[in-house]
């Protein structure tokens, strides 16, 4: 990702970036529930980060948090949110990890699907590294509050509705870790029911090390 002009809150994506962001917004998607699977799987990798800076004694922010993961659903506004304890992000880790394609056989291999129309296997989208996005599958726009876990990090919220552009400004988090809200498409309202929620994590998180409070 590159920095747009001097204008400090707002950033553009790499072309390949778009590229596959365009593709994910604009694609069928055969298992859409599997952006869930993607989002608890980053909370835990974070967790897990903390857990082992903890380990080597070294002094984290708010170090009385609970490892864990809260889920909560807003079933009046559409509002899907997910919020963990974790390593957090700081502004670089926002620019340079949030949207990095960690494969590059991803970009090849997405382009293809788009040439033969076929229809995505949302599974394909973790296996191929850009597990984030996949939950524009199911909204426009994300927002990313998030404070690293070293003391003196500072809080900052992401968003970004997953075309040419993405900002960032400062936050308000008080404790350390992330969380991610977005407001649920109308052909997905299913994944704002308690029952539904639960079922997908029973089926695809179920061995996750932490917590996970719906
Ligand atoms: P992957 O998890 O395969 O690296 P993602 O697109 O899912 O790919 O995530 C990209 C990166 O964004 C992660 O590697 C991590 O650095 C960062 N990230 C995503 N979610 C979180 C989170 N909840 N807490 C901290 N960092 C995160």
């Amino acid at each position: 990702m590159e920095e747009k002009n001097t204008n400090s809150n707002k950033f553009e994506f790499k072309a390949e970036m778009k590229q596959l962001l365009n593709l994910i917004v604009h694609s069928l998607y055969t298992n859409p529930e599997v952006f869930i699977r993607e989002l608890v799987s980053n909370s835990s990798d974070a967790l897990n980060k903390v857990r082992f800076r903890r380990l080597s004694e070294e002094k984290i922010l708010t170090p009385e948090a609970e490892l864990n993961i809260k889920i909560s659903l807003d079933k009046e506004n559409n509002i899907f949110s997910i919020e963990d304890t974790g390593i957090g992000m700081n502004k670089e880790d926002l620019i340079n990890q949030l949207g990095t394609i960690a494969s590059s056989g991803t970009l090849k291999f997405l382009e293809q699907i788009k040439e033969e129309k076929k229809a995505i296997d949302a599974n394909m989208i973790g296996q191929f590294g850009v597990g984030f996005y996949s939950v524009y599958m199911v909204t426009d726009e994300i927002m990313v509050e998030t404070r690293s876990a070293d003391i003196d990090s500072k809080p900052y919220i992401w968003t970004s509705s997953g075309q040419d552009t993405f900002t960032i400004e400062e936050g308000a988090k008080e404790i350390r870790g992330t969380k991610i809200s977005f407001k649920i498409k109308d052909d997905y309202k299913q994944f704002l029911e308690d029952y539904t929620v639960k079922n997908i994590l029973k089926k695809y998180s179920n061995f996750v090390d932490f917590p996970v409070y719906v």
